[in-house]
């Protein structure tokens, strides 16, 4: 994998469009479920991960192990827009979507 982006922002900015709604949306692969991934090195080894993780581990400036489940508030499962995701815990998610059914 050629090293073409200074850092991960950029590299996060070049494979995703801002919509009209605000949201930023990947372009690049994704889960069956629409969910963003990218293939990131870890230890030497090309792995796929998921792009909204990343991309909230970097704007937090922590590593993307360290979060816990990350909620669109935008709920566009494509969105990497880290203004728009929240670590939160699993449980706390499952009463939110039973809350508010989604409404931003
Ligand atoms: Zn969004």
């Amino acid at each position: 994998m050629p090293h073409k982006y200074a850092n991960m922002r950029e590299r996060i900015n070049a494979n995703a469009i801002r919509v009209s709604c605000g949201c930023l949306i990947w372009i690049s692969k994704t889960t069956p479920g629409g969910y963003p991934q990218m293939c990131v090195r870890v230890k030497g080894k090309v792995k796929t991960k998921l792009a909204h993780r990343i991309s909230l581990a970097d704007h937090l400036g922590i590593k993307p192990y360290r979060l816990n489940y990350v909620h669109h508030i935008c709920n566009n499962p494509a969105c990497v827009d880290p203004l728009h995701l929240v670590s939160i815990t699993q449980r706390k998610n499952l009463l939110e979507r039973r809350n508010n059914h989604g409404a931003f």
